[in-house]
């Protein structure tokens, strides 16, 4: 048992803008236990709710100031955690703080980049490769990914719906069994054999979780989400197994109902989220005051489910994300307070072993039928029935194979019955007095020729030495025929994979099942690949299911989608996303055919040294002397040179694998980027489509046509434009290093405008401060529009 004290640790997320930096500060050097002040400016502190204390201090296992990176979050929080997972303990890491913080980008990463993985694809990486090292035990793996929304469970990996909305996933419940442990109704484990198939879970579970919010449920602040990886492990012939679960937490936003300040439905929402939280502080409370009975975990949904992470068997870790900008100093200090309390939890995480009844039954039935035949034989008691046919041929059949048998260790093992014993040795008593009395010549001839081995005659010699070449020749033959069909599987397999456009294709299995030896003891290629087809399948049947709405568009629509697409802000990642897939491609088929000619030449080294070493043995035989020495200097270079290229082999084989997975993730990342970018579409072109019905198109089209990034940078930078400028019409128009070709918008008839449409470069229209220009621009846009509108309508 490990007794532990919940982990906590903070985040800062980076600002923006400088002068926030001045309100907070580490210390790192108190007695090891590093310290967060947070600094109340003067005329914050006046109007603070609680005192007018100045700054206020809190202790953390460590904090991760702005700069840390996602790696760095990992192994000093993850990968800990993930180790005791390994060894049996149960585990939870749950990210606390108020919305906008940075919880989900810890937990599960940023969506752009490839460095920007967080917690979750980081630690599925690890316990794959850590349960890849351990070949002694016998592991299984399974993932759920659960949401609680409003005090509602929902299954994010249902594979059965197809989710447009929260409620259309299954509902899960809790069910509570006598001994009081919580169990999940509705919530469905995936098997995930590989890294991969585990990644996928998440892209899966991710992208429910983005298509089941609307602009009025924005369930990814308001809801918690909880992925699990289960993990199983069992001794080969062992009956124990070891079962653990690792929760990777991404709470709701902590932020105060008081601040939330909307009505209607959105106060409900803001309501529960906040009594959801509120239920885990109260649980926090209680488990951090001593001597206190009752722990109120059944108020809520979400205290239920991490019943064992607070307060029981498990080891659990915080994460307290920060946002020290100004405006959130009192949500910050807040957040702090509730790390603190946590802190004071302790948890006791117990070793989660359990007997396999199946392995159990049949090692006592073992057992028990041992027992029997000892009591058997001590209590010399026989057994009355007599041996059946089957039972004597049996035995005999055990008798002439253990006198042919030449090794003198070998046993006539029959067990401990008695019958069959004596059987044996009549058996053998008969076998004997026969050979006595029919063999005593052949007996006596044999061991004549035993004993006097005469020197082989010049012609017996030449007749042994004329097999033994036509056996070597019989072998070439067979040799070569075996590398021709070989070579014409290989080259089937490389031309299919060089049709195909998918690098995962072309990259090939590098190792045919079956090669020879050294390249065997390799890690085999065959079955990832197989493997990586039909997650491929999977992956693109569900980016073809989200985003299936596509196809049905009408050319007008499929238009505003492509310069929706392009003028999006997350298009540059996309495009960068793009880029570094190519690059990677290229990098994996070069890589692939290193590969495949370091393994040719592997082929060739083998070959070299089998045929060194014919010519060696029959070099020997033809001096008739004993097998040539063992130093054969040429023999020796040609293996080490066979080691080194082994080993080439081996370290490419893993950087292949490695970008493997960078690849994968990558596509997975653009993928989710692809359906998002698909549902702002539909929700922009819904709202433009009700704002044209209500509104004349030729008057108000302009304040509507123009699709929005959704950063927040682009935000800022639309309400800077806004400030800087009384003209209404240009608020949502970017600004952009470009300047604009004077052909735009001047006298353009509308085919001329289309053109200049498709032939301007893919950044914003761009602002010009010159008021004749910038009135052309409009034009130029209201044109656009129109067309827009036309091909919308048609
Ligand atoms: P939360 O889940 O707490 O509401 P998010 O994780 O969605 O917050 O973060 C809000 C925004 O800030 C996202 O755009 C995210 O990419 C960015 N962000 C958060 N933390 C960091 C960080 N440490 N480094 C860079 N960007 C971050
Ligand atoms: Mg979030």
């Amino acid at each position: 048992m490990v007794k532990q004290t919940i982990q906590i640790f903070a985040r800062v997320k980076p600002t923006v803008r400088k002068q926030q930096q001045g309100i907070y500060s580490i210390d790192e050097d108190e007695k090891l236990t590093p310290s967060l002040e947070i600094i109340l400016p003067r005329d914050l502190a006046d109007g603070f709710v609680n005192n007018k204390r100045e700054s206020y201090k809190f202790k953390f296992q460590k904090i991760f100031d702005q700069g840390a990176n996602q790696e760095t979050i990992f192994e000093s929080i993850a990968k800990p955690v993930a180790e005791s997972v390994l060894a049996g303990y149960n585990g939870t890491i749950f990210a606390y703080g108020q919305t906008g913080s940075g919880k989900t980008f810890t937990i599960t990463g940023g969506a752009e980049r490839y460095s920007d993985r967080g917690i979750i694809p980081r630690t599925l990486s690890y316990i794959f490769e850590q349960l890849q090292k351990d070949s002694s035990t016998i592991h299984t793996t399974h993932i759920s990914y659960l949401e609680i929304y409003n005090e509602c469970g929902y299954d994010l990996l249902d594979p059965r719906h197809e989710a447009s909305s929260l409620e259309d996933l299954p509902k899960v419940t809790i069910l509570e069994d006598p001994d009081q442990n919580i169990h999940l109704k509705n919530l469905s484990l995936h098997q995930a054999a590989t890294e991969e198939e585990a990644l996928n879970l998440l892209f899966l579970g991710d992208t429910n979780r983005m298509i089941a919010e609307t602009p009025m449920n924005q369930a990814s602040t308001r809801s918690h989400c909880i992925f699990t990886i289960h993990l199983s492990s069992k001794e080969p012939g062992s009956a124990t197994v070891r079962h653990a679960k690792l929760h990777l937490v991404d709470l709701a936003g902590s932020e105060r109902v008081a601040k939330t300040g909307v009505g209607g439905q959105l106060l409900t929402e803001a309501k529960y989220i906040n009594l959801s939280l509120h239920y885990l502080e109260q649980v926090i409370i209680a488990l951090s005051e001593k001597h206190r009975a009752h722990i109120p975990y059944r108020n809520s949904m979400m205290t239920s489910v991490l019943r064992d992470s607070l307060g029981g068997n498990c080891m659990t870790t915080m994460i307290a994300t920060l946002s020290l900008e100004k405006r959130n100093i009192d949500e910050s200090i807040s957040t702090c307070r509730f790390a603190q309390r946590v802190a004071l939890i302790k948890n006791e995480a117990v070793l989660n072993e359990e007997i396999d009844p199946r392995l159990m039954i049949i090692r006592l039935q073992k057992e028990i039928q041992e027992l029997k035949d000892e009591l058997a034989v001590v209590t010399g008691e026989q057994r009355t029935e007599v041996l059946t046919d089957a039972e004597l041929l049996q035995l005999e059949k055990l008798i002439t194979s253990f006198l042919e048998d030449q090794d003198p260790e070998s046993r006539l093992d029959v067990g401990t019955d008695m019958r069959k014993i004596h059987h044996c040795f009549h058996h053998l008593k008969k076998l004997l007095n026969d050979k006595k009395i029919h063999g005593k010549s052949t007996v006596s001839s044999e061991i004549k020729d035993q004993d006097c081995q005469e020197p082989l005659k010049e012609e017996e010699y030449q007749k042994l030495r004329d097999i033994l070449q036509q056996r070597d020749n019989e072998i070439n033959i067979l040799v070569n025929m075996l590398k021709k069909e070989k070579k014409k599987a290989q080259d089937a397999l490389h031309l299919s994979s060089m049709g195909s456009s998918e690098w995962r294709h072309s990259q090939s299995s590098p190792l045919p099942p079956g090669n020879s030896e050294g390249v065997r003891t390799l890690p085999s290629s065959a079955t990832t690949q197989v493997q990586d087809v039909s997650t491929v399948g999977h992956r693109s049947s569900l980016l073809h299911r989200k985003t299936g709405m596509r196809e049905e568009m009408s050319l007008g629509r499929q238009e505003a989608f492509e310069i929706f697409k392009r003028d999006h802000a997350d298009s540059i990642t996309i495009e960068d996303n793009k880029q570094i897939l190519k690059q990677r491609f290229s990098e994996a088929k070069a890589l692939g055919e290193s590969i495949n000619e370091t393994r040719s030449k592997i082929g060739r080294l083998k070959e070299e040294i089998t045929q060194r070493h014919m010519q060696q043995v029959a070099l020997g035989l033809s001096e008739n002397t004993a097998l040539p020495s063992m130093s054969d200097s040429l023999e020796e270079k040609l293996r080490s040179q066979l080691e080194e290229e082994k080993r080439r082999y081996k370290i490419m084989f893993m950087r292949l694998k490695a970008l493997k997975v960078e690849i994968e993730h990558l596509q997975l990342l653009m993928d989710k980027a692809k359906v998002k970018l698909q549902k702002e579409f539909e929700a922009w072109w819904t709202e433009e489509a009700t704002n044209l019905q209500v509104n004349s198109p030729a008057t108000n089209s302009l304040n509507h046509m123009r699709p929005f990034p959704q950063t927040p940078e682009s935000q800022q930078e639309r309400s800077q434009l806004v400030a800087n400028r009384s003209d209404v019409n240009t608020r949502k128009i970017l600004p952009s290093p470009h300047p604009i070709p004077q052909s735009w918008g001047h006298n353009s008839t509308s085919a001329s405008l289309e053109s200049s449409i498709s032939e301007r470069p893919a950044s914003s229209i761009p602002l010009t401060g010159d008021s004749q220009t910038d009135s052309d621009i409009l034009a130029f846009i209201k044109a656009r529009q129109s067309i827009l509108q036309k091909k919308c309508f048609q």
